[in-house]
C-alpha cells in the first residue's frame, strides 16, 4: 500500500482484526453458515479505514475528489444586497398606497459598478440584475411593472413590498458557515461555492489504488487465440469499466495462473502499491485454488458464503495494510458482488463513509421466482408507466454468466431475504444501476 503521510490531523490507522469467529445464521435455510447481506457489510466496515495522505489541488481538479476538512466560509454569499431583476432601485415609502406613483430618475446602478449616491424621496435609479443595492433603497421594481413617460418620469402603482427582488446579504451563505463537510466528495456545486469564496485550492484525500486481476487456467487475454476450453478473460474489463467511474487509480495485474508461487508473488506485489485488491474466481469450493494459501502465507484472510443470489463466496483478506476482496469468477456475480460489497469498501476507503444506494418502488411486470432466505439481484430494465409510475421488466435469462442481462439491464430488481417471488403486478424494490460514487 502506498505511504499515508503528509495529511493534518490523519488518526492512526487502527489495527485490523484477523480472525472472525463463525456465527450461527438463518440466513439461508440451505446453508446454514451463510451470512446475511447486512452483516457482511458490517464486517466490511469494521475493517476497512479511510486513506490518511491528502494532497492540495487546484480546485478544478478536485471534482469527485473527497474533502479532508470541513470548509468555513470566511464571507457572506451573496456579500452585499444587491437586485435580482433588472428595474428601479427606491424607497417603498416613495409609492403611494393608491394610484401610480411618478418619480425621477437619477441615475444607473450596474452590476459592478454601483450608483455612488443617495436616492431622496421620489426618486429612483434604474438597476440591473446583480447591482448592489443603492443606499436609502429598499424596494427593485421590475422594469415590466414600471412606465417611463414622455417627459422621463417613472410611472409605478402601488402594489410593492419592502425586499421585493432584493437578494439580501448573506442569503445563500452566511459567514462561519461550512460550506463543504470533511469527507464530502465535490460537486460541480461544490467548485462553484468554493470559488465564489474566493478559494483557489483544497486539501483533498488522495484516491484510493485499487489493483485487480483474474484467476482461472481457462482464461485467456484478449489478442491471444481462443485455444478449446478456453474463454476470454471478460471481468478485468468490466471490473476497469466500473472502477473507472470509482474516483479511485487503479492497476490492471492481468491474469494470474493457478499456481501458488505466481499468487503468492501477485499479492505481494499488489499489496505494496495499492489499498485495495481485488481478484475474480478461484473462490469456489473445490477448486483448483490458490488464493487461500497464498493468502495465508502472507496475509489474513476470511472466507464467506453471503446469502445473496448472485455472488454467494466473498473472500475478505488483509495483506499488510491492504484490504483483499475476492469476488466469484462468474460475470455478473462480479458486477453484483461489486456494486454492494465493493462499492462501499471503497467509499469507506475514499472517506466518505459507506452510502447504500436508494431503492424505489415499481410494478414488477414480469413473475419472479425466488426462494427465501437470501437477496437477490435480478437484471431489471425499468420504465415509467403512463402515470409516471416506475414498472420493471426482468432482462430475460438471469443465469450469473449470462452478463447479457447486465448489459440490457438498467436497474437490478432487489428482492429481499424474506421474499417467496413476486407476481405480475406486485411491487418490487429496484436499484438503479450507477457506477460513479
Ligand atoms: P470460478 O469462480 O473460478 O469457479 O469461476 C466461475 C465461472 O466464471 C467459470 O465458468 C469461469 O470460467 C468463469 N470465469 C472466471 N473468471 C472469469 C473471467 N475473468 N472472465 C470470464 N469468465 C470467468
Ligand atoms: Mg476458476
Amino acid at each position: 500500500m502506498l505511504p499515508d503521510t503528509g495529511c493534518p490531523k490523519a488518526s492512526k490507522k487502527p489495527p485490523m482484526s484477523t480472525q472472525i469467529e463463525p456465527k450461527p445464521s438463518c440466513a439461508d435455510p440451505f446453508d446454514p453458515s451463510s451470512i446475511p447481506l447486512d452483516e457482511a457489510l458490517r464486517r466490511i466496515a469494521e475493517r476497512v479505514q479511510p486513506v490518511h495522505a491528502c494532497e492540495r489541488l487546484p480546485i478544478r481538479e478536485c471534482l469527485g475528489r473527497v474533502n479532508n476538512e470541513a470548509v468555513k466560509s470566511p464571507y457572506d454569499i451573496p456579500p452585499h444586497a444587491n437586485s435580482a431583476m433588472d428595474g428601479f432601485a427606491l424607497a417603498l415609502d416613495s409609492l403611494a398606497a393608491d394610484g401610480i406613483s411618478e418619480l425621477e430618475e437619477i441615475g444607473i446602478a450596474y452590476a459592478g459598478r454601483p450608483f455612488e449616491g443617495t436616492i431622496g424621496q421620489g426618486q429612483c435609479v434604474r438597476i440591473m440584475t446583480g447591482a448592489l443595492l443603492p443606499q436609502g433603497t429598499d424596494v427593485v421594481v421590475m422594469q415590466e411593472q414600471a412606465e417611463v413617460s414622455d417627459d422621463g418620469l417613472v410611472r409605478i402603482d402601488g402594489s410593492h413590498s419592502s425586499g421585493e427582488n432584493i437578494r439580501q446579504a448573506g442569503e445563500d451563505i452566511t459567514r462561519g458557515d461550512i460550506v463543504l463537510d470533511a469527507g464530502a466528495r465535490l460537486n460541480p456545486a461544490d467548485l462553484g461555492i468554493l470559488a465564489s469564496l474566493g478559494i483557489g485550492q483544497l486539501q483533498v484525500k488522495r484516491k484510493p489504488v485499487v489493483a485487480f486481476f483474474s484467476t482461472g487456467d481457462e482464461l485467456v487475454s484478449i489478442g491471444e487465440p481462443l485455444e478449446p476450453g478456453k474463454i476470454y478473460d471478460s471481468n478485468r474489463y468490466t471490473l476497469h469499466g466500473m472502477l473507472s467511474r470509482s474516483g479511485v487509480d487503479i492497476l490492471d495485474l492481468g491474469v494470474v495462473p493457478d499456481e501458488l508461487d505466481a499468487m503468492r508473488e501477485t499479492l505481494a506485489d499488489a499489496a505494496a502499491r495499492a489499498d485495495l485488491i481485488l481478484s475474480t474466481g478461484g473462490v469456489s469450493v473445490g477448486e483448483a485454488d490458490y488464493i487461500k494459501p497464498a493468502l495465508e502465507e502472507i496475509g489474513s484472510t476470511e472466507f464467506w458464503k453471503i446469502a445473496i443470489k448472485p455472488g454467494r463466496p466473498l473472500t475478505l483478506g488483509q495483506i499488510g495494510a491492504s484490504i483483499f476482496m475476492g469476488l466469484p469468477g462468474n460475470p455478473v456475480a462480479v458486477m453484483v458482488t461489486f456494486s454492494q460489497f465493493v462499492v462501499p469498501a471503497i467509499q469507506l476507503l475514499a472517506g466518505t463513509g459507506m452510502q447504500r444506494p436508494a431503492l424505489f418502488r415499481a410494478r414488477a411486470l414480469d413473475g419472479l421466482r425466488k426462494k427465501p432466505g437470501r437477496y437477490e439481484f435480478q437484471r431489471g430494465i425499468a420504465t415509467q408507466d403512463e402515470n409516471g409510475l416506475w414498472q420493471v421488466a426482468r432482462t430475460g435469462k438471469q443465469g450469473s454468466g449470462i452478463l447479457t442481462s447486465m448489459a440490457r439491464a438498467n436497474c437490478f430488481i432487489v428482492l429481499p431475504d424474506a421474499s417467496s417471488g413476486v407476481e405480475p403486478g406486485d411491487e418490487v424494490d429496484i436499484q438503479f444501476f450507477d457506477w460513479s460514487l
